[in-house]
């Protein structure tokens, strides 16, 4: 069926378009601009000078169904897992399913034994199926073999772990030596796979890049900018996913205050579409590093967009547990484009972070903009976010693959 929206103030993924209207078609763009097409069982929905943006990405979440329904209601059409257990059947489930977030993956990151993120998955047994094990490699032959292994299951990228805890509250953690992290760099570009560095400090940043990391998952955040790291990463092509939202509950309440999700759970745009588990853990900070100063990840973030380095908008969303709290599926995407805008970048940069970017950076080359042939994956809001960054909560409409959700889901294909 073919539906038009007329009236709309559309960002396209990078910029306010002079059109104001969209036709689409078969889960597809068809025409942007130009007139209504004359056909009598066209749909016309009236927008009514609100915003037309492509469908969220959030580019760090760690995630499941029931969770990826929540991104939905949120206008999160596209979730990046960034490390877990999933399999080539669910990811073709998620694929059909209109009524929840598509999903890309990395499977298990690669990591030495008792390696970050074991220190969290042993408080979080309960939500891996039984018998799951997290693989790990402490030599170069190994990390290959990994790496190998997480093709076969159908991986879009890989993950490797460069974390020594710290942060976590966890000093001491084993780390990959640097010819393991170095073969496995190199194992992930033989697959033709991105090869992604979770980081948190200096140092990890600067062994990522000298590696040849093609992005950072998190950014540094126990030091004020470096200006000749911020100069490395801006040079090495290296993309950065700060994962704010995360940092913010890792600190606590430190630092600047109010910048934890319970800033959203005051939001009555964000608790009317969560369950009450999620806006307990929205009012849960993790405080595992709150010796650290939050403005100093603000100014580093800035120094990198600054630079020229690409910024995709990430959460590190997982599951509703206290030690992981501080965050909830789809609202806290919302609330990572408001802290990209106190790191520097205007609205309409924090809204391509998490939109033409990313698409771009993870070669989703069918969504992420609004223009003829992509997938019609749509968010419709009240306000304009290109100016007033939190109007993108203000949520009216969402459509994934042009399907329009509605308040019991979408309906069946
Ligand atoms: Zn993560």
């Amino acid at each position: 069926m073919l539906t038009a929206i007329v009236n709309a103030r559309i960002f396209d993924g990078e910029q306010v378009l002079s059109e104001q209207t969209l036709v689409l078609e078969d889960g597809f763009i068809v025409s942007v601009g130009g007139a209504v097409p004359a056909n009598a069982s066209a749909s016309i929905i009236d927008a009514g000078g609100a915003t037309l943006l492509p469908g969220l990405i959030d580019a760090h979440t760690h995630t499941a169904p029931p969770l990826l329904r929540q991104a939905l209601l949120f206008g999160v059409t596209t979730e990046l897992e960034m490390g877990g257990p999933k399999s080539a059947s669910l990811r073709r489930l998620v694929a059909e399913s209109d009524d929840m977030a598509d999903l890309r993956w990395a499977g298990f990151g690669v990591t030495p034994p008792l390696g970050h993120p074991h220190e969290l998955l042993v408080l979080i047994e309960d939500v891996f199926p039984p018998g799951v094990v997290e693989p790990s490699a402490s030599t170069p032959d190994e990390a290959r073999a990994l790496v190998a292994d997480n093709v076969r299951q159908g991986v879009d990228y890989i993950k490797i772990m460069i974390e020594e805890g710290t942060v976590m509250n966890h000093p001491g953690l084993p780390m990959l030596d640097n010819d393991t992290l170095l073969a496995a760099v190199q194992a992930a570009h033989d697959h033709g796979k991105l090869a992604i560095a979770h980081i948190h400090t200096a140092q990890a940043a600067r062994q990522a890049i000298d590696a040849g990391m093609d992005g950072l998952a998190h950014v540094y955040i126990d030091q004020p900018p470096v200006a000749e790291l911020i100069c490395a990463v801006a040079a090495s092509g290296a993309f950065v996913v700060p994962t704010l939202t995360l940092i913010a509950t890792m600190m606590g309440n430190a630092g600047r205050t109010g910048n934890t999700g319970s800033r959203l759970a005051e939001d009555e745009r964000v608790t009317s579409k969560l369950a009450a588990p999620w806006i307990d853990s929205l009012n849960t900070p993790m405080n595992t590093y709150t010796q650290g100063h939050f403005d100093d990840v603000l100014a580093v973030v800035g120094a990198l967009h600054q630079a020229g380095v690409d910024i995709l908008a990430g959460t590190d969303v997982s599951y509703p547990v206290s030690h992981l709290g501080g965050m909830a599926h789809g609202a806290s995407l919302h609330h990572e484009l408001q802290l990209l805008v106190a790191a520097g970048l205007t609205p309409t940069e924090a809204l391509r972070s998490a939109t033409s970017t990313p698409a771009r950076r993870f070669n989703l080359n069918d969504r992420g903009r609004i223009a003829p042939g992509r997938r019609a994956d749509l968010l419709l809001v009240d306000g304009d976010p290109t100016t007033t960054i939190s109007d993108s909560l203000s949520i009216r409409e969402v459509w994934r693959r042009g399907v329009r959700l509605t308040p019991q889901g979408a309906p069946p294909r």
